[in-house]
């Protein structure tokens, strides 16, 4: 702001005083305005911005006080200068405890009124100054977290990278030990096909790795988070249920399943929530030994879905409730009562309920049993309400 392109707002009942103020305002390169009321001075102020208004306090209409607050409702960096009478010193003390400037009393001379003036449009100079700084102190203290929260990212990307490569490299290092043992003559023949469907095996962990590598980076992508639509989630638990009952009937497991009516549809991806209910159920009953039980429910609770999977397997212990949900991360318990496992599939349910605002709970006791509890929830009613 320069001193030419100030603007200054006169507010005052009285034309001697506006017009006064006008003459000897003008002289110095300012613009000046003048208004006859309260009313009409706000309306100029919230027509262009005004660098200091000389305002009377003692008005008929809005009264003085009123005006004030409502310039400084305009914009808070008005300097207010305030024009008074002998009799409403009192008044105009009040009014700079309110946050007016300065204050000139009746009759004034033209040097008092512009020094009042250039001072004041010094203090607007430096309250804008100082609001600028703030700002820019704001912005890059904005920008430093941005920063910080970056660099964790691109941290927490190294560490899965590492990971990723640490866990691909083991299935292959076995394979590649299995064929130089044939290859190298260490093996006689008739053992071939044992050491070769070791290395099958090996690559078959290889290729469910992989698999969920891909459906965990898939779900975390935010452009294919667009492709939803209206999913029954009853109906994909249904369809889930008969795929999965043949692997519960070879360990003579039973599969209960209880589907409350009209559970509203979620706006999801069809292919999320089958993996959601696949990668739960499947656990339930690879988790769980032979004859054991699975029972899975669903039904609405208040605004959300709530899936149950509850089954009478190894359990978890508490001190790796945690960590279940890291990626890559087996149970030494797990490892020993099942060999095939990626440690990827609860990271993809947990990734999947992220997308969705969704969460999900566990509860479990070692040898007993565990019950994953999740929720997802749900925007619209069930159906659109009835037309009369
Ligand atoms: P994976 O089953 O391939 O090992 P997950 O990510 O699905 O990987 O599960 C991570 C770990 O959580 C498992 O290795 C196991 O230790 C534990 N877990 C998951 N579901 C169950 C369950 N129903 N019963 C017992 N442990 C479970």
């Amino acid at each position: 702001m320069t001193e030419q392109q100030a603007a200054i707002l006169v507010i005052d009942d009285e034309l001697g005083i506006r017009e006064g103020c006008r003459r000897a305002l003008s002289t110095q390169n300012w613009f000046v305005d003048v208004a006859s009321n309260g009313a009409e001075g706000v309306q100029k102020l919230r027509e262009r911005p005004f660098d200091v208004v000389l305002l009377d306090i003692m008005m008929p209409g809005i009264g003085g006080m009123e005006v004030m607050d409502l310039i400084k409702e305009i914009d808070p960096e008005t300097v207010i200068i305030i024009i008074t009478g002998y009799a409403t010193v009192d008044l105009a003390i009040r009014a700079i405890k309110q946050g007016a400037y300065d204050f000139l009393s009746k009759p004034f001379d033209s040097e008092t009124l512009a020094l009042a003036v250039r001072q004041g449009l010094e203090k607007r100079r430096l309250s804008l100054e100082t609001k600028r700084l703030c700002q820019i102190e704001e912005a890059a203290r904005r920008l430093e977290e941005e920063k910080a929260q970056l660099q964790k990212l691109d941290q927490l990307k190294s560490q899965f990278t590492l990971l990723v490569a640490h866990e691909l490299r083991a299935p292959v290092a076995a394979i590649q030990s299995f064929l130089k043992l044939i290859l190298e003559g260490y093996v006689p023949p008739e053992r071939h096909m044992e050491i070769i469907a070791k290395a099958e095996r090996r690559a078959q962990d290889q290729l469910a790795l992989i698999n969920d590598l891909l459906e965990l980076a898939r779900i975390k992508d935010r452009e294919r988070q667009s492709e939803r639509a209206w999913v029954d989630v009853a109906k994909v638990l249904r369809e889930t249920m008969e795929l999965m009952t043949p692997q519960a009937e070879q360990k003579q497991i039973t599969l209960a399943v209880e589907i409350q009516p009209d559970v509203p549809p979620v706006h999801a991806n069809y292919k999320h929530i089958c993996q959601l209910w696949n990668n739960l159920i499947s656990n339930a009953i690879k988790y769980t030994p032979q004859g054991g039980h699975v029972s899975i429910s669903l039904r609405q609770a208040g605004e959300v879905i709530q899936g149950v999977v509850q089954d009478t397997g190894i359990g978890i212990a508490p001190e790796d409730m945690d960590k279940i949900f890291q990626d890559f991360y087996r149970t030494k318990a797990a490892k020993e009562f099942e060999r095939m496992g990626t440690g990827l599939g609860l990271s993809i349910v947990k990734a999947i309920l992220d997308n969705y605002g969704g969460t999900i709970q566990v509860q479990s006791e070692v040898g007993k049993g565990s019950t994953f509890t999740f929720t997802l929830p749900f925007a619209v009613p069930i159906q659109p309400p009835a037309a009369d």
